[in-house]
């Protein structure tokens, strides 16, 4: 779209355009005024009106443009956020005053862009959900982007500081994304298509400069403060150009200024469970299928009672262990926390008072941050002993660790109990008044003088009328300031140190040196006060940047406590059990129960599951028994154990997994050009090409998107493969009764089914996994169930009645429930009957070759 050529608009192409990508917020006095195609997307987003900008020359159509006033800003840059827009916000970063002085009259007024905002790099409160991390994340990799590819997936988080980085293939770097979640990527053009697979075009921003090897290391030394970039202990040349990269991203878009980074941290693959993207998606984890929260397994386990809390339980949730050492003091820590309940609530009753520090401190070194957040750190630092006090006794290793690491912020908190106002404190810096009386001498003084100002005034006023004699008053205008007043008739002599100032029709007007100079300090008083208190908050700001450290670590050990304490009142309310793990291949559950339907149902029936040593359970049932439930079941139990929780069970031992495998639900990808049966067998070959001995897997009817004949030799050879040389633990629910002969066959395969009965012709579902193959399927009593006329089940059970038959017959293949809908076409053209019948020319038969025909039908029929 073409701009006018004035001088206004050039400025604003120049910003413009070297924030390609970005939605331009240019400041224009009170608004925040977007041109052109801008002007059109924020227009409809917004829901507010598209106007022209019209120049003088004749026929000039004008450029779309919008505005939004400057004090509301912050809601309408959220709306643009949630549209999948950047936004970059263009200042004025002078007065037109000063403008004019610098540049002569006709002078622009300078604007430059002070702030980007990205999905990665908020830190608002009002721009982000408190109970997310919001992780920045880059990926770099070598060149080639076929199935060898190697690369590097790093993140950072603004608000903890926390940078790390992983190393990653091919097939892993879907399940690493999606693990971390991250609000944005930064990548290089090659690896976009890559990435946009995994996450929305609005995540992934494209910065080729950024991944320069020299820019890299630039970054990486400036953001760390080292000579040299192998001083920060990372020796993969990839992983340093993601975490530059990264770095820079995060300098860009927060115009150079940063919160404290910790060293990064390098997380091997083998040390986290590996969950893949859509076994993530299809065991509800952190959201349910349908997009909510409360109906995934995070809401269940987290009752955390503070913000950093809640997301520290969602990393925890997103990527459980695979590493028995860290396990193991999680769960005697979380053992400690429900045996010991008077001292769980009172944690969580202190904690509840604690502040988000990791937020606070990131705004307020990153500029944003204003008196509150300092109210929040003195409130928290004043609850840390208290919390301390709370852990005195003997405790589990990881609690202790934690209660050490609130120390450290005695002094940080005596200086705020010192400095800062009795609560509420104002929101904005610029409304003054947070810094308390007696802290600053300076600041004291001009306060003084703002509330005594007319104290002062009156004292003086008294002072010199007792001295001359006359009856005169101290007055105030516009034009002369403050004066002393006599009136014509009160005159007397006046003092030597009166200066006139005015004579009016009735009266004289004078000042004093005094009088002016306190009149010049009550003028500048305000100012001044504001001014300290600027200074004194840049001050603590210092303050607060030195502590960083102790800060960071005292937010960490808080939300970690209150993680553990949640876990324990989750176990304690839903009555789970700490289950066994260890480095051996047991998966043993006794009475288990899945953790979100068992909060939802009235009674939830208890199952046992046992598959140690790489064995596999074939479950069959009809419809609606519970066959997904109980796997996913399983699967729950062994995040939440290898979380470091508590499970819902009578007892449970589970020898630590490396990955959680499964193909479970009808993961339809249509949008992404795959069919419902592609998917499944994408899925099937991840497994079978990935799992090793020590992964769980479970695999919920295999097979069912293609040919009844077609499904059911996959999945035989499926379960032959992974019986015969995976040897991993294995449930695997299916339709094909026929399969359950392998359990003839292979040692570590078993035949399990979920129990039903049937009661004067209805079917009730028991919900129990019982030894042994299921003996019907029972899919027309569901079908019914679920409200089919009955003329279609009552035709349904009679075709279901030929088609057993018929199988039976033939020793085929029994006929399934998925091929009930299918069935029929081909069964009546197999009907050969008909077809002679249909052949038969009738009217040219005699009656003898009709009574022929006759006999040889008849002789058809058994
Ligand atoms: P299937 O996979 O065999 O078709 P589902 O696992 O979807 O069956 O379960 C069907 C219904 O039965 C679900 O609504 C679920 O809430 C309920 N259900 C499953 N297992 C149990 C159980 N063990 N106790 C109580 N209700 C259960």
């Amino acid at each position: 779209m073409a701009m006018p050529d004035t001088p206004v608009m050039q400025q604003y192409m120049g910003l413009k355009n070297a924030h390609a990508g970005f939605l331009l917020w240019f400041r224009m006095g009170d608004f925040y005024e977007l041109f052109g195609d801008d002007a059109v997307a924020a227009a409809e987003v917004l829901g507010i009106t598209l106007t022209k900008r019209r120049t003088a020359k004749e026929g000039d159509e004008g450029v779309p443009m919008c505005g939004v006033p400057y004090h509301a800003a912050e809601g309408y840059v959220a709306k643009c956020l949630q549209a999948g827009f950047k936004v970059a916000l263009a200042e004025q970063v002078e007065s037109p005053e000063e403008a004019k002085r610098a540049r002569g009259s006709s002078a622009l007024v300078r604007r430059e862009v002070v702030r980007l905002y990205t999905p990665g790099t908020l830190t608002e409160d009002t721009l982000l959900d408190a109970s997310r991390p919001t992780y920045l994340a880059a990926v770099v990799g070598d060149d080639g982007v076929g199935p060898s590819w190697r690369g590097v997936l790093a993140w950072l988080e603004l608000s903890t500081g926390e940078v790390g980085y992983k190393q990653v293939a091919a097939s892993t770097l879907g399940a690493a994304v999606a693990a971390l979640a991250p609000g944005e990527v930064v990548v290089p053009s090659t690896l976009e298509p890559q990435l946009l697979t995994m996450m929305t075009r609005k995540q992934v921003s494209v910065q080729e400069s950024l991944f320069h090897p020299t820019r890299t290391d630039e970054a990486l030394k400036r953001v760390y403060g080292v000579a040299q970039v192998e001083g920060l202990g990372v020796d993969d040349t990839l992983a340093r150009t993601a975490l530059g990269a990264l770095v820079g991203y995060a300098e860009l878009t927060q115009m150079g200024r940063l919160p404290v980074f910790k060293a990064p941290r390098l997380v091997s693959a083998r040390s986290v469970l590996h969950i893949d993207a859509a076994t993530r998606r299809n065991l509800e984890l952190t959201e349910s299928l349908a997009g909510n929260r409360a109906d995934s397994l995070l809401a269940v386990v987290d009752t955390c009672v503070t913000a950093a809390g809640s997301r520290l339980m969602s990393r925890w949730l997103a990527e459980p262990s695979a590493d028995v050492g860290v396990i193991k003091p999680r769960l005697e820590a979380v053992a400690w926390l429900v045996e010991n309940p008077d001292v769980r609530a009172r944690l969580r009753h202190l904690l509840k008072a604690t502040g988000d520090v990791a937020r606070c401190v990131s705004r307020l070194l990153l500029g944003r941050g204003g008196p509150r957040d300092l109210a929040v750190l003195r409130q928290t630092g004043l609850q840390l002993p208290h919390v301390a006090e709370v852990l005195k006794s003997t405790l589990p290793s990881m609690l202790t660790q934690h209660r050490d690491g609130l120390g450290g912020l005695g002094t940080l908190t005596d200086m705020l109990v010192r400095a800062l106002a009795d609560d509420p404190l104002p929101a904005l810096l610029r409304e003054g008044g947070f810094v308390r009386d007696g802290f600053d001498a300076a600041l004291d003084d001009a306060r003084n003088l703002v509330r005594n100002g007319h104290t002062l005034l009156e004292d003086l006023e008294a002072g010199e009328r007792a001295a001359s004699g006359m009856a005169l008053k101290a007055r105030y205008n516009q034009v002369w300031g403050y004066y002393l007043e006599v009136t014509k008739a009160q005159m007397k002599e006046v003092p030597p140190h009166f200066i006139h100032r005015q004579t009016t029709t009735h009266a004289h007007r004078y000042t004093t040196a005094k009088l002016q100079e306190l009149e010049c300090n009550l003028g500048s008083a305000g100012a001044t006060a504001q001014a300290r208190e600027e200074k004194l908050f840049t001050e603590l700001g210092d303050a607060i940047r030195a502590a960083s450290y102790p800060l960071l670590a005292a937010s960490e050990s808080l939300a970690t406590l209150d993680v553990m304490a949640s876990l324990a009142e989750v176990a304690h309310r839903n009555r789970w059990v700490r289950p066994v793990v260890d480095d051996g291949m047991a998966f043993a559950v006794v009475a288990g129960r899945h953790p979100v339907v068992d909060t939802r149902v009235g009674t939830f029936v208890p199952n046992d599951c046992t598959l140690s040593d790489g064995a596999l359970w074939l479950l069959t049932g009809p419809n609606m028994a519970g066959k997904s439930t109980f796997l996913r079941q399983n699967a729950l139990l062994v995040v939440l154990a290898q979380m470091g929780s508590f499970v819902p069970a009578v007892s449970a031992h589970i020898g630590v997994a490396d990955a959680l495998m499964s193909r479970i639900g009808a993961a339809d990808n249509l949008a992404a050009g795959q069919s419902t049966f592609m998917v499944e067998m994408v899925e099937t070959a991840a497994i079978l090409n990935r799992a090793t001995t020590r992964s769980v897997v479970i695999l919920d009817e295999l097979g069912r998107g293609t040919a009844t004949y077609d499904g059911l030799a996959i999945a035989w050879a499926c379960v032959e493969h992974i019986a015969q040389h995976l040897h991993c633990r294995t449930l695997f629910a299916t339709h094909y009764h026929e399969l359950t002969a392998l359990s003839d066959q292979l040692p570590n395969v078993s035949a399990h089914h979920v129990a039903v009965k049937e009661w004067k012709g209805e079917i009730v579902f028991l919900h129990t996994v019982q030894p042994g193959a299921a003996t019907g399927s029972y899919g027309v009593h569901v079908a019914k169930l679920a409200g089919v006329p009955a003329p279609v089940v009552a035709r349904a059970a009679g075709l279901l009645e030929g088609f057993t038959k018929a199988a039976k017959g033939k020793g085929a293949v029994r006929v399934d429930e998925l091929s009930l809908f299918s069935a029929p076409a081909t069964a009546r053209e197999e009907n050969i009957i008909e077809q002679r019948l249909r052949g038969l020319d009738v009217d040219g038969l005699s009656a003898r070759e009709a009574l022929e025909k006759l006999y040889e039908l008849r002789g058809m029929v058994h």
